[in-house]
């Protein structure tokens, strides 16, 4: 049973519970447990009794709960609580605006049990009469369901970035003067995100008239003079809201989330008498206002360092910024590199020397030519004779090209077996290898493992390329067991890759802060397909600052030389040449 299975049930009982009205400490420590799985880099199922324990927000109940569950598939409570209820009452909770509550009167009253039967008895008037249910509340219902079935799907953060500041530069055309912000998980960086939220700070109230005649507006869903939502093209649900200048930070805070992380700050707020929400910090006896204009004033006042965006995720952050140990972050200016792109000798759309000096363009001081190896036959995949004379040809661009170094490499195919696709001595002549899986994603967490762990065994191996294969909204991570990766990577001195494609991000942030707590490096690619591609090396590193990495931990930080004696390849002795410009 994986993790994400796990913190389902969990979320189920915290579900249950929050319908049958019961204490909402007791329902909070199931969504903390639900979060603290999920974000756990290890397998869980796999841990021991007191290793379970010894994550935060797994008490020894949930913990009983949860081996319980990993032993035989299910857990009783759950069960008892699901016996109560009818399956399709728990649908009723993913309509917006529809709480536990509702769903308790819906079911208590109505006796209402699917999204279907709701439809029914909205339109049939059957809800009338229902304490808070009247007509305009039915039409909410119904917009509710018809968005539901329309726009069920979450977009990859990066995409809903672009959206975002799309609004922004068109709001900001008739607004110079106001600061907007983009917040939610938008902010924090998130993998995926749901909704698109914008702060304006300082804004005239008609720029809510000019906000819902945005020209991707496909419906207004509600405007008033603080608080706007439409859904634009492609079901993004965008909201923008006006903020006064000194609750600017309260505001940033609150609405940049996670939940989780707001509800520890706000009872933090309240063990000091104090009162903490999207308009500031205050006295909750008199009101007085204690701080909310900035948000490096905010933590301060509750004696936190700053947090950054991306750490907010309640996974050790408010400790950390207790007692002063919060990581450094990586940033993107930190990379000195890319070492995995593609050229027209396969799949990439530029050629060497166009890439070359893209990748100078922007900053970088080298990058590894990484084309494809011949099992990946329709990306014209190279054999050795091919991939040995790209590196010539990789090298004699090199000599012509000032201010940035070529590093001739390859992304050599990891076969079904477990065996590299091109021969050692080939290998051998290259300045870096990267191997990746890019066939038989179904095998079983024991084949595939083995066979990574197996290339892992090659010496001139230097680094994993997208080491669980997962797409984001629409391929699973093939069942490698990851712990035993980034044990094999240890031991080998291989390298993991956080590979920056969007729908990639592979490792994820957990697994990288993992594998860097257990002494292995990474680097930050981007898989550039095209000189276009560099840019989104900042969500590799994205990725990085919220698995808590910094810029030690990152090989291609290094200078070259010292990149160079990193690799494994030259930890074990053995250098490859590289060509410097
Ligand atoms: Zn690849
Ligand atoms: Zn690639």
């Amino acid at each position: 049973m994986d993790n994400l299975a796990i913190a389902h049930v969990l979320n189920e009982i915290a579900d249950l519970l929050e319908i049958r009205d019961e204490n909402p400490f007791r329902i909070r420590a199931y969504r903390n447990a639900a979060s603290a799985v999920t974000d756990s880099g290890e397998r869980i199922a796999d841990l021991t009794d007191p290793a379970l324990r010894q994550i935060p927000g797994i008490g020894k109940d949930i913990a009983g709960r949860i081996r319980e569950l990993v032993e035989s598939g299910q857990c009783r409570y759950h069960q008892e609580l699901l016996a109560e209820f009818p399956p399709g009452v728990l649908d009723l909770l993913h309509l917006q605006g529809i709480g536990p509550k509702t769903v308790a009167l819906l079911y208590g009253s109505r006796r209402i049990q699917s999204v279907d039967e709701l439809e029914q008895a909205a339109r049939g008037g059957a809800l009338r009469g229902l304490r808070g249910l009247g007509p305009k509340k039915e039409q909410l219902i119904l917009k509710a369901i018809d968005e539901w079935r329309r726009h069920a799907g979450r977009h990859l953060t990066p995409d809903a970035w672009e959206v975002a500041t799309g609004v922004v530069d068109y709001l900001r055309d008739t607004s110079p003067h106001t600061t907007f912000d983009i917040v939610g998980s938008l902010r924090r960086g998130a993998d995926t995100c749901g909704d698109i939220d914008i702060l304006a700070c300082g804004a005239a109230p008609d720029l809510m008239a000019h906000f819902v005649r945005h020209p991707h507006v496909e419906r207004v869903l509600g405007q008033g003079d603080t608080k706007s939502s439409v859904r634009l093209r492609k079901g993004y649900q965008t909201d923008l809201r006006l903020v006064v200048p000194e609750s600017r930070g309260a505001a940033l805070q609150y609405f940049t989330g996670s939940k989780l992380h707001n509800i520890e700050l706000r009872d933090r707020a309240l063990r000091r008498g104090w009162k903490l929400n999207e308009y500031g910090l205050f006295q909750a006896s008199d009101g007085t206002r204690l701080a909310g204009d900035t948000e490096e004033a905010l933590y301060a006042a509750l004696d936190l360092a700053h947090i950054p965006p991306e750490l907010r995720e309640m996974r050790g952050e408010i400790d950390a910024a207790k007692e002063g140990t919060l990581p450094r972050l990586i940033e993107l200016s930190d990379l000195r590199g890319d070492l995995h792109m593609h050229t027209t000798a396969t799949d990439g759309r530029d050629d060497v020397e166009t890439m070359a000096r893209a990748a100078k363009a922007a900053g970088l001081s080298y990058i590894a030519i990484t084309d494809h190896s011949q099992a990946l036959a329709m990306a014209n995949g190279l054999d050795e004779a091919q991939a040995l004379a790209h590196a010539r040809r990789i090298r004699e661009v090199a000599a012509q090209i000032e201010g940035v170094t070529l590093l001739a490499g390859i992304e050599c195919d990891i076969r079904p077996d477990g065996q590299l696709d091109l021969a050692d001595d080939c290998l051998a002549q290259l300045d870096i290898v990267i191997a990746s899986v890019h066939s038989a994603f179904n095998q079983s967490p024991e084949e595939m493992t083995n066979r990574v762990l197996r290339a892992m065994e090659c010496r001139y191996v230097d680094v994993i390329g997208h080491p669980t294969g997962r797409l984001l909204l629409r391929r699973d991570p093939y069942a490698i067991h990851v712990e035993r990766l980034i044990a094999a990577a240890a031991q080998h001195g291989v390298a993991l890759e956080i590979n920056s494609l969007i729908e990639r991000r592979d490792l994820s942030d957990a697994h990288a802060r993992l594998a860097r707590d257990r002494g292995v490096k990474l680097v930050i690619s981007s898989d550039a397909h095209s000189v276009r591609a560099f840019g989104g090396l900042r969500w590799g590193v994205m990725t990085a600052r919220r698995g808590w990495i910094e810029a030690k931990d990152v090989l291609n930080t290094l200078p070259l030389e010292a990149l160079r004696r990193g690799l494994r390849r030259s930890r074990k002795g053995k250098r490859g040449k590289g060509v410097k410009a």
